[in-house]
């Protein structure tokens, strides 16, 4: 079913609906679309579902369109690209569905409604009242309902007339199964009694999701569906729609929900303040409420991808690093899993230390500079940024570690490990630390190894140990234990600024513990 003849060149579409801000999971479909497209040569569309006017929501759109160019995920066709299928948002097209609705009615497999919403409520009262929980509007009650199907040709023409209420439903059939080919669950079958009349086209003119995605998937000549799971089950009404227009259904892939943390129910936009981790890509601003992103929260827009591709795909072996180009090769529609994902934050943690620790000195260099700013530091060369940036890059998660993990690196540090102090400082040693100061106060050449030769010279020449010495300069110099390799860091750090410290600190520590 994945196989793409030859004379087919693959067209995939990402159809989100600007009500709010991209999810994460919005994201995974975006690349799945993407790499699938790259794969083959083919072409990634970005095509915008805005038919819902009372969803719409101002700024979504452009936000979905920066948080994939942060990703580097470039469409070839959509509303700013433009292309030979054009326009790209719904609300564009708007004249177009209204003639696919009427050739359905044409056809027999559609029809006419004038139900206000209070007729929609009774007949779901009446329904209720008669044990029926699930009330909808289907061949049980569509003949006891204001449509054409129940009235004549003067009526029907009096309501269009009149214009109230006026919507086009789906004539679905009874007693048939309804076969999906889905690619990544095989046959899933519905029987069409379950399925409602659903309306296609509304009272101000639009079409609903149902026919404007089916018209658009065929006049954009898309190949492949790639979408989340909770479209499966509109999928039995498309595929349907797609054999009352006596069109070829494109092939459907339907992807695994991304699932909570704990591995219960689907990952939500709430989860991210309730687990303390991002659920978006870039931060969002909803009324009072800030959702923070993955951009902001310090990741690199690769190592989020590297992350989501592995939510619900796999590339057949235990390879985890793999770059967009190195996906692209990989990635099959036939090894997405039908389970769903769980979202494990550590994990996107794991990844964004990698690629920190991939990614060159100089390409991290705009970023953490970024973050200094945020912090207020300034003043500092790009050469210092960047002996802290080699220093700190295998002990960061996050671009804000640059800063949080390291602040001894950008003034003196404002707290003090005395706990560990105390344990380690020994007053006899004393004059040990000096004498290593007065050395390290003499050297020619201020450098790692210089300075490496001095203190670790003066340690094995006394019959000293490193544990009395080091962790004790350490905590002089840093305030902690915790850190990257001393020896580096002094020599970052200047002669000057290390031997203030030390100075300053040799005299008040031993006194504060
Ligand atoms: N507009 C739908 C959404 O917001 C698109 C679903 C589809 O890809 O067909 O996700």
């Amino acid at each position: 079913m994945t196989a793409i003849s030859s004379t087919e060149s693959v067209r995939v579409r990402f159809a989100p609906s600007p009500t709010g801000p991209l999810h994460i999971g919005g994201v995974r479909t975006a690349l799945y679309n993407y790499l699938f497209a790259k794969k083959h040569g083919g072409t990634f569309i970005l095509r915008i579902e805005d038919t819902d006017q009372t969803r719409y929501v101002e700024g979504a759109e452009k936000y979905i369109q920066d948080a994939l160019h942060w990703f580097g995920l470039h469409f070839d066709e959509g509303p700013e690209q433009g292309g030979d299928y054009g326009p790209y948002r719904q609300s564009e097209r708007k004249d177009l569905y209204k003639k696919y609705a009427e050739q359905l009615i044409k056809s027999g497999h559609a029809y006419y409604a004038f139900d206000s919403e209070q007729d929609l409520e009774a007949m779901r009262e009446r329904e209720k009242a008669k044990g029926n929980h699930t009330p909808k509007y289907d061949a049980s009650v569509r003949h006891s309902m204001k449509n054409s199907l129940n009235m004549s040709e003067a009526e029907v023409a009096a309501h269009l007339e009149k214009g109230e209420n006026v919507t086009v439903r789906l004539l679905i059939p009874q007693d048939e199964n309804v076969v999906i080919k889905d690619i990544v669950r095989g046959e899933v079958t519905f029987s069409s009694n379950e399925l409602d009349d659903k309306v296609i086209l509304k009272n101000d003119g639009m079409p609903t999701y149902h026919l404007a995605n089916i018209v658009d998937d065929h006049s954009m000549a898309i190949t492949h569906v790639i979408r989340g799971e909770e479209w499966l089950s509109s999928t039995a009404h498309h595929v349907l729609m797609y054999r009352f227009f006596e069109w070829t259904a494109p092939a459907f892939a339907h992807l695994p929900l991304i699932l909570k943390p704990t591995g219960k129910g689907k990952l939500s936009k709430r989860d991210g303040a309730k687990f303390g981790f991002p659920v978006f890509p870039m931060e969002w601003k909803d009324g009072e409420d800030l959702f923070s992103g993955f951009k902001e929260d310090g990741f690199l827009p690769d190592a989020v991808l590297n992350f989501l591709v592995l939510l619900g795909w796999n590339p057949g072996d235990d390879t985890e690093m793999m770059s967009l180009e190195e996906m692209c090769k990989a990635f099959s529609l036939d090894r997405i899993v039908k389970s769903g994902a769980r979202f494990d934050f550590d994990k996107a943690k794991w990844f964004n230390q990698q690629y920190f620790i991939n990614t060159p000195n100089a390409d991290l260099l705009v970023m953490v500079k970024d973050v200094l700013v945020k912090y207020n530091v300034d003043g500092l060369t790009d050469d210092f940024i960047s002996g802290v940036i080699e220093l700190m890059k295998e002990r960061v998660d996050v671009a804000d570690d640059f800063y949080n993990n390291a602040t001894f690196f950008y003034h003196e540090p404002s707290e003090y490990d005395l706990k560990t102090f105390r344990k380690k400082y020994k007053a006899e040693n004393a004059e040990h630390f000096d004498a290593i100061l007065a050395g390290l106060e003499g050297l020619d050449t201020w450098d790692t190894e210089a300075i490496t030769q001095v203190i670790k010279g003066y340690i094995g020449d006394n019959g000293l140990s490193f544990g009395a010495i080091l962790p004790v300069v350490r905590i002089y110099i840093t305030g902690t234990v915790k850190g990257p390799d001393l020896f580096p860091t002094l020599e970052l750090l200047g002669r000057e600024e290390v031997i203030a410290r030390w100075k300053k600190n040799a005299s008040q520590l031993p006194e504060s513990v």
